[in-house]
């Protein structure tokens, strides 16, 4: 597997790359077999089994700041997508919106099925549905090719990457596919070319690729019919408090694994409910291998909150999550559910559902921000290198 759906599992991977973080800025673009030059922990990362917070502390534990620069400048791309979606959510609507009033085309399900015709994608295709992972260089290259050269609705690629990806992100993917097509930088886009693939592939995989290299010879960009400013539309978002000293009910969820590793660690807490959201899981078609490592790192999270809480704790991966909530803070007569706040994405979208049935109910819905999050938020107005730095100088004082 190649990032364990187990918080302990995952810390150890990450100690297993402390030593090659020294490296990461020299050998993490090359694309090799079991991806050893980068960590594999996006799963782990995306999920919250650790937080990004770790695992740069981490690698500032052994390393100075100057030769980790690079890696920990790649886990802070996350936290910038994360962020700057958080500010402009209509992005992750907008994109739903226009993945509704695309066809089913013939073309698209034939890559998907490793059918292009190009054998670089086909490897690709198959290397991303049997792991759910695929090395950051070939998201670049596959996303480039379906934008560029197949002429494919990145939207369609983007919900393909999502539905396979362990890591599936609503933030890093469809704002890394918006990149790529030239959405997210207006005037820039993505290209993929032959040299860079040359240079990066592992002679062993080159090997049985090369027929498949013609198609990067030349590539001619496919600029956007429409690139929009992305206004944005949240600025001061709404942050909750616990307003009781004790009680209530933590409900855990599949955007934040590591409750006990928060600031609720501290509550005492009277009932804990471990949910999936099935529902999602079914409207994005996630394969059996996804819906098995989700199930895993709930069930792992469903440990963890029991042993740290100490109440009844309960898992449930097959209902739907709304229905169960409700049965749940009934059953315990709870009057406020407390979960850490899901990012933009299809668990977030169902809240309103969830926060009218449960007020229906007498029962209020608390959603409590990671203040990790909310501090470097307002960073993310503009472009990366303006978020990097404004970090380093306020927060990060990381430089030796
Ligand atoms: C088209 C496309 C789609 C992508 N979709 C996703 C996605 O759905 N989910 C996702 O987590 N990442 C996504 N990425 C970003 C990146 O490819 C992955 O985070 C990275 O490949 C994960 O592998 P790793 O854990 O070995 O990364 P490492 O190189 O070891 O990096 C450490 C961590 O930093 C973060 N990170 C690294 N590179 C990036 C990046 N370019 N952007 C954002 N965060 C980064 C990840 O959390 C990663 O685990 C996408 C990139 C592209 C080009």
């Amino acid at each position: 597997m190649i990032c364990p759906s187990s918080r302990a599992v995952a810390l150890t991977q990450l100690d297993g790359f402390i030593p090659l973080a020294g490296l990461y800025a020299r050998d993490r673009n090359h694309v090799k077999p079991g991806h050893p030059s980068v960590s594999r922990l996006s799963p782990a990362i995306r999920h919250r089994l650790i937080t990004e917070q770790e695992v740069v502390g981490a690698v500032l534990r052994d390393h100075p700041f100057g030769r980790v620069q690079k890696f920990i400048q790649e886990v802070y791309w996350r936290r910038y997508w994360k962020s700057w979606i958080a500010l402009r959510p209509q992005v992750w609507s907008d994109y739903l919106e226009s993945l509704r009033g695309l066809d089913d085309s013939l073309v698209v399900r034939s890559v998907e099925n490793a059918q292009s015709g190009n054998v670089v994608i086909d490897y690709f295709v198959r290397e991303l549905v049997t792991t759910g992972y695929l090395h950051n260089h070939a998201r670049m290259w596959f996303a480039a090719w379906w934008v560029h050269e197949a002429r494919l609705p990145w939207q369609a690629g983007a919900a393909f990457f999502f539905r396979h990806l362990l890591d599936g992100d609503p933030a890093s993917n469809t704002l890394s596919w918006r990149w790529v097509a030239g959405l997210q930088t207006p005037g820039k886009t993505y290209l993929a070319r032959r040299g860079n693939l040359e240079k990066y592939l592992a002679p062993e995989l080159i090997a049985s690729m090369s027929n498949g290299l013609a198609a990067f010879e030349n590539p001619q960009s496919q600029p956007p019919k429409l690139v929009d400013k992305s206004p944005m539309t949240r600025t001061d978002g709404r942050v909750d408090t616990l307003t009781l000293s004790e009680g209530g009910g933590l409900w855990i969820h599949e955007e934040d694994l590591a409750a006990e590793n928060s600031s609720l660690a501290k509550h005492a807490f009277s009932t804990v409910l471990v949910t999936a959201d099935v529902d999602s899981w079914k409207n994005y078609a996630f394969p059996n291998s996804k819906k098995d490592w989700i199930s895993a790192a709930l069930h792992d999270a469903c440990t963890r909150a029991e042993q740290h809480w100490q109440v009844s704790t309960r898992l449930e991966t097959k209902a739907a999550h709304g229905e169960m909530i409700l049965q749940w803070a009934k059953f315990h007569k709870i009057q406020q559910v407390v979960t850490l706040r899901p990012d933009v994405g299809p668990l977030n979208d169902s809240l309103p559902t969830l926060r009218a049935s449960l007020a229906d109910a007498g029962v209020g819905l608390i959603l409590i921000d990671r203040p990790e999050d909310l501090q470097i938020r307002p960073f993310a107005t503009g472009g990366f290198f303006q978020f990097w730095e404004r970090l380093q100088k306020r927060f990060l004082q990381l430089r030796p």
